[in-house]
């Protein structure tokens, strides 16, 4: 009897284990890639925040059969709005809620990072991933059989494909292009999460709300259920002197930058009790997005300010699109069918977010122009209004990687 021999499995290095790498390490394993997954940290673990994910990334984590999971433990906002941060007068709103789903074909999600993370890395590791903590990739070695992937314990694995998920302090970019400064984007975001019990009920409405102020901006929505609200507050800055890149900041700073602000907003902050404060950095885009056998995906690759919330968004869409391409071509082939679908669309809303930041936090005549034509077009067009946002939150990743 002729028995039909099966191809050995293809392997993948996946390098960091957060959002996007944890996400591209199932995507593999589900289309039978043996994967390990390395991660520098001890411990599997996000900042301690909230994370909106918008239909766009919804439908990714239903394709990576982790929608239910991650849903269970969400919030889902009825509407996006921005509003004057001292007045609390609303300026813009596109409706969510039932209206995303029945628009865009997915929810619209608050989630806590830690559940998605909890629910990617269990997937992950029902499907076979190795997880490996502690484990740091330093570089790899490419030759006509594969590639050897090194780590800082001096151990290599042999591999088809690495993955670099390293993030936005990547240095697997440099491994792969050299030297890529790294900029200091005049942003800082104070994050923290405080207990809704905490709160006055009815002082915050269901929505996903940007209060906009004069080189400065709140971002305040709920998680959990609405058992939790996250606080994102931005203020522009001329330089970043700490050391790292995120540190422990102090309450009572955070209140007075934003003293005066609505009655809302005071009322969180005051809850606020041990916020931490992130330099928001940049990088210049990568010549390219793989060389060989070695790809870069998520903010490794595209990193950007967080005034869409896409970036996450967007490496579940590459790892998505990524692990697609690889099912239909050899690897350097489907590296670069990879990076062709997904270079646009991310440099696209890297663009974006940064047109935002001059959004919410213009003064003077540019924002009373700016809020005027955006609440014209909210009050007379509301299907206008949510149809500014069908090219992000319709796109679907699953049919662009077949
Ligand atoms: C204030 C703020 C709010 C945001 N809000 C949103 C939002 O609402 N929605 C959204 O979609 N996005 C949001 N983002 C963006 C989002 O957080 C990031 O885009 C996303 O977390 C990037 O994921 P990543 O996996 O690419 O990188 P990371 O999360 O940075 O993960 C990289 C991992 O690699 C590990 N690592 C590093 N080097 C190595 C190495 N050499 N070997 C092995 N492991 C290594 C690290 O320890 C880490 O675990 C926000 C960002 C900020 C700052």
């Amino acid at each position: 009897m002729h028995v039909k021999e099966e191809a050995p499995a293809r392997r993948a290095v996946v390098a960091g284990a957060g959002i996007g790498g944890t996400a591209a390490a199932l995507a593999l394993a589900r289309r039978g890639w043996q994967v390990t997954l390395a991660e520098r940290a001890t411990e599997l673990g996000e900042v301690g925040a909230g994370l909106q994910m918008s239909p766009n990334a919804a439908r990714c984590l239903g394709a990576l059969g982790v929608l239910g999971a991650v849903d269970a433990n969400a919030f889902r906002p009825r509407r996006a709005v921005l509003r004057d941060g001292v007045t609390g007068r609303e300026v813009f709103a596109a409706p969510l809620g039932a209206a995303a789903e029945a628009r865009w074909g997915a929810p619209y999600l608050h989630v806590h990072r830690a559940d998605l993370l909890a629910a990617l890395a269990g997937a992950a590791t029902a499907a076979g991933v190795g997880l490996r903590l502690g484990a740091e990739v330093t570089g790899w070695q490419e030759d006509a059989a594969g590639v050897a992937v090194r780590l800082a314990d001096g151990t290599t694995e042999s591999a088809d494909l690495v993955v670099a998920a390293d993030g936005v302090r990547t240095a697997l970019r440099e491994v792969m292009h050299g030297p890529a400064p790294v900029r200091f984007t005049g942003q800082v975001a104070w994050r923290a999460v405080i207990p809704t019990s905490a709160v006055p009920g009815g002082l915050l409405p269901p929505d996903a709300t940007v209060w906009a102020g004069w080189g400065r901006h709140v971002v305040t929505y709920y998680l959990r259920g609405g058992a939790l609200i996250n606080v994102v507050a931005v203020e522009e800055s001329s330089g970043w002197t700490e050391e790292g890149w995120s540190v422990p900041g102090d309450a009572s700073r955070l209140r007075g930058i934003f003293g005066g602000w609505h009655g809302a907003v005071s009322r969180v902050l005051d809850l606020v009790e041990a916020p931490l404060r992130w330099g928001l950095f940049d990088r210049p885009p990568p010549p390219s997005w793989s060389k060989g056998r070695a790809v870069l995906l998520g903010d490794a690759c595209h990193p950007m300010l967080p005034f869409m919330a896409q970036g996450a968004a967007m490496a579940l869409e590459d790892a998505v699109v990524l692990a697609a391409c690889l099912d239909a071509a050899p690897v350097p082939q489907a590296l670069a069918a990879y990076e062709a679908r997904r270079r646009p669309r991310a440099t696209r809303v890297q663009g974006v977010s940064r047109t935002n930041a001059a959004l919410f936090h213009a003064g003077g005549l540019s924002r009373a122009l700016r809020h005027g034509a955006l609440g014209a077009v909210t009050r007379l067009a509301p299907q206008v209004a949510a149809g500014r946002l069908d090219w992000l939150y319709g796109h679907d990743a699953t049919r662009d990687a077949s």
